[in-house]
């Protein structure tokens, strides 16, 4: 028989989990809206804590839309920039989270009126905040919203080289991945520039379109993350390229059912992926607005996909390893991750 704190769920709490993809808007759990709703009590998300849950509850994709339109329209100000990251990162921390590769869209935040060194300051603050009270550690990923196109790609790449963060990494793109091959040229440019900046390529791709955007992120993009990257299984080829290059996967599983990419849980193709031979990290994407959490993507992979502790563990340490961590911090964390359960091979 076993005892409470030997059972799975107590082994996934216990687990360090580092998170590489999650979005700032995205993350917002109901207590940071809450604390949004109420510094601006005129926009459209209720200021009342039973009502924003319920409004929070998740229903359809087009409620989801809805919910982060609102949530969007809360983040005015360079301080409810650094509300939101403090909110992700003491929700991360509660899950035993030691690192967050935290995803901004910059370029909705310099149409919302605040100039790019104002909403620099409010990240950087952020992050030593994060640090201090939460004991985690941020970086960021600046990522371009595709359907925006060049102007998109202009914003978010000014942003990174003039006034980057500093704990910018990585530069990414998002947003529907159907309108990409329209900008194809001033998408490629601006991932040139800032990998000759030193950021790191880590866009999405794959989540939405088949392999070939996966293709043009390795190949246009010098991709070298994917963001969800599920739709490779259509292209023999291009399983072999990611299996021969171990590029890392970042899959986001409850994700891909609530947009609708994958019908339930059961058909995620996430244990065929690792069949595959291919290299892959566990996230959690917009987690509160899908009804999720990062501890809640292992329990799902337990649960649905029949990992054991050695698997799960092993999932955690794929993240470390590809995470845009010095070496020493990566090593911390995955003698960590060893000491809750050895690695079967090193
Ligand atoms: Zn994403």
């Amino acid at each position: 028989m076993q005892t409470a704190d030997t059972s799975i769920e107590a082994f996934i709490d216990a687990l360090p989990k580092v998170e590489l993809h999650v979005h700032l808007v995205g993350s917002a759990s109901v207590p940071t809206v809450l604390e949004l709703a109420r510094r601006h009590p005129d926009g459209p998300v209720p200021v009342n804590e039973e009502e924003l849950r319920a409004f929070y509850e998740f229903r359809d994709f087009p409620h989801f839309a809805e919910v982060y339109e609102a949530v969007s329209s809360l983040v005015r100000s360079p301080e409810d920039v650094a509300t939101l990251v403090t909110g992700v990162a003491r929700d991360l921390a509660a899950q035993n989270v030691p690192y967050v590769e935290l995803t901004v869209t910059p370029y909705t935040h310099q149409r919302a009126g605040m100039p790019m060194p104002v909403i620099t300051e409010a990240l950087d603050h952020a992050v030593r905040i994060a640090r201090e009270e939460h004991g985690i550690r941020v970086a960021y990923i600046f990522d371009i919203p595709a359907e925006f196109g060049a102007a998109a790609a202009r914003g978010t790449l000014d942003h990174a080289l003039d006034h980057p963060p500093l704990a910018l990494v990585g530069f990414g793109i998002g947003g529907i991945e159907q309108v990409r091959a329209a900008h194809r040229d001033a998408f490629r440019d601006a991932f040139t520039a800032a990998r000759k900046a030193g950021l790191r390529s880590l866009p999405h791709a794959g989540e939405m379109t088949g392999p070939e955007t996966i293709w043009e992120a390795l190949d246009g993009y010098g991709a070298e993350r994917i963001g969800h990257g599920i739709n490779c299984l259509a292209d023999p080829r291009l399983v072999a390229r990611l299996r021969e290059t171990q590029l890392p996967l970042e899959v986001c599983p409850t994700s891909n059912v609530r947009t609708g990419q994958v019908a339930d849980l059961a058909s995620h193709p996430l244990p065929r992926m690792l069949e595959e031979g291919l290299f892959l990290t566990l996230n959690s994407d917009d987690p509160p607005m899908f009804g999720t959490t990062l501890t809640g993507e292992y329990r799902a992979a337990a649960e649905v996909f029949g990992l054991g502790r050695a698997e799960l563990a092993d999932l955690a340490r794929n993240a470390a390893e590809a995470a845009s961590l010095d070496d020493a911090s990566r090593r911390a964390v995955i003698a960590d991750i060893d000491a809750l359960s050895p690695p079967a091979r090193r």
